[in-house]
């Protein structure tokens, strides 16, 4: 007999309580996810974020909810604005191709594709809206400098998201603070739309009955969640650093447009380290996924660094660790290989049982705020254990394919084994893979071992496989 599903229960980072997670209207869990500001590309600590909402994504549909995720693409802040003035572009030249380059970042991390990606330029008219209301209501004015600023003493619970103690609110409550990003101790009436400055602006601005300007970078996620998934959504999620004042400033200027409530739970990514240091350019530990890629690492082993660790812990990227995913993915993957190639007679299903429990143990894992650390040690557990079993000949065909459809079924979750990769061998190093099997056939052996040569040189080795001769690039460190 296998237990009763357990239900989904998450940490809500506002409540600071395990709350079981299921959609308030309807069948479809709605979530919002902040997604990258496209002024450059997305590094690990972002993706470690946009892994864990993925592992979230998929476990909603492990426990059988259906969902539908909002990621927001940032193509208008201080940073795009002043990454277009500066090479004399159009902000559309300048953030397409960093939108590109990160759809193919999710692609080579095997995350699911949200089921919308809105851009901010094209919510504008929605912004002005939501920012007129607030002015009618008296919440928010017209600052000496034109803009038009948050009253957050107009709302009373400002800080309850991050937990901000009240003498801290009322110190800033005098204050304005038009950036986009600042710090709690900045703590201040914030920005809704950013009057026109010619000298920061150039030619990117927009009409409103403000006048001329942008709008503000957390009115831009308020107006999209609000606009696709409705006034009131089940979960919102971005990494740690979003908490405030982003986060906390969404939750202000939508419950006072809306007078409801703007989310149910809140989840909150930790921060990832590089050996131990936050990660920066200046300290050489700056790392995008297409740089890891370069270096010969897969995506899988990517993907497998960044989800490991539970999301609310810190996570400390190490090149050494990327090498033990490695290992743990090979082992997956050599165990779905095994269970493929078994040929032997049928026995007493020894094996089924210790699935059950594995599945049993890796989904009560997930129900707990998705510990994946201990539905990961269930998994490698079962894995020993069959292993075992095969090495002494006791599963057979059959059940190594009912072994293998529900390890497929666990997979749906981790996304390992779904995720192919394409590693693209560069035409010109086939050509001359191909002219040294030639040659080898001819046994003409100095010409083929310059042709190995030559493509050792170009950072690729030649393997054997059961297939025939094949290219990998070679690691770099
Ligand atoms: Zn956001």
């Amino acid at each position: 007999m296998s237990q009763p599903t357990p239900h989904l229960k998450l940490y809500n980072t506002e409540t600071r309580i395990h709350e079981e997670v299921k959609p308030a209207f309807g069948d479809t869990l709605l979530m919002y996810t902040c997604g990258p500001t496209v002024y450059n590309f997305a590094h690990i600590g972002n993706f470690r974020t946009y892994v864990f909402e993925d592992l979230l994504r998929r476990s909603v549909q492990f426990f059988h909810m259906k969902i539908k995720q909002v990621m927001n693409l940032t193509d208008i802040d201080d940073k795009t604005i002043k990454g277009a003035l500066q090479q004399g572009i159009t902000l559309s030249e300048y953030t397409t191709p960093y939108i590109n380059a990160f759809f193919e970042d999710l692609g080579s991390l095997g995350i699911q594709k949200a089921e919308e990606y809105p851009a901010a330029t094209d919510y504008i008219q929605d912004m002005i809206t939501i920012i007129q209301r607030l002015m009618d209501k008296g919440v928010a004015y017209a600052g000496s400098d034109g803009s038009i600023y948050f009253r957050i003493e107009s709302f009373p619970s400002y800080g309850r998201l991050s937990h901000l103690p009240l003498c801290t609110l009322k110190a800033g409550a005098s204050n304005r603070v038009s950036a986009d990003e600042y710090d709690k101790d900045q703590i201040s009436d914030f920005v809704l739309w950013k009057a026109y400055d010619s000298q920061r602006d150039g030619a990117i601005f927009w009409d409103s009955p403000f006048g001329k300007g942008r709008p503000g970078w957390h009115i831009e996620c308020s107006a999209m969640a609000m606009k696709i998934l409705g006034e009131s959504i089940d979960i919102h999620v971005g990494g740690v650093d979003n908490m405030f004042p982003h986060h906390e400033n969404e939750i202000a200027q939508c419950e006072a447009f809306s007078d409801r409530t703007f989310v149910r739970h809140w989840l909150h990514a930790e921060h990832l380290l590089v050996d131990h240091k936050k990660m920066s350019k200046s300290l050489g530990n700056f790392y995008t996924v297409r740089d890891l890629l370069q270096k010969g690492y897969t995506g899988r082993q990517i993907r497998y660094m960044l989800l490991q660790t539970h999301y609310r812990t810190q996570l400390n990227f190490t090149l050494e660790g990327l090498d033990g995913a490695g290992t743990s993915v090979q082992r997956i993957l050599d165990f779905a290989e095994r269970l493929q190639g078994l040929q032997g007679p049928e026995h007493l299903n020894h094996a089924l049982p210790i699935m059950q429990k594995c599945i049993e143990g890796f989904t009560a894992a997930l129900a707990d705020d998705l510990n994946i650390s201990v539905a990961l040690s269930c998994l490698f557990d079962m894995i020993r254990e069959i292993n075992s079993l095969c090495d002494q000949g006791k599963v057979g065909q059959k059940e190594g394919q009912k072994l293998l459809e529900k390890l497929h079924h666990l997979d749906t979750v981790l996304g390992i084994l779904s995720l192919e990769e394409e590693e693209e061998i560069p035409a010109p190093l086939l050509e001359a893979l191909e002219k040294r099997v030639q040659a080898r056939l001819d046994k003409n052996w100095k010409l083929a071992d310059e042709y190995r040569d030559w493509i050792l040189n170009q950072g690729y080795k030649i393997e054997d496989s059961p297939k025939g001769a094949r290219l990998k690039k070679i690691r770099r460190l």
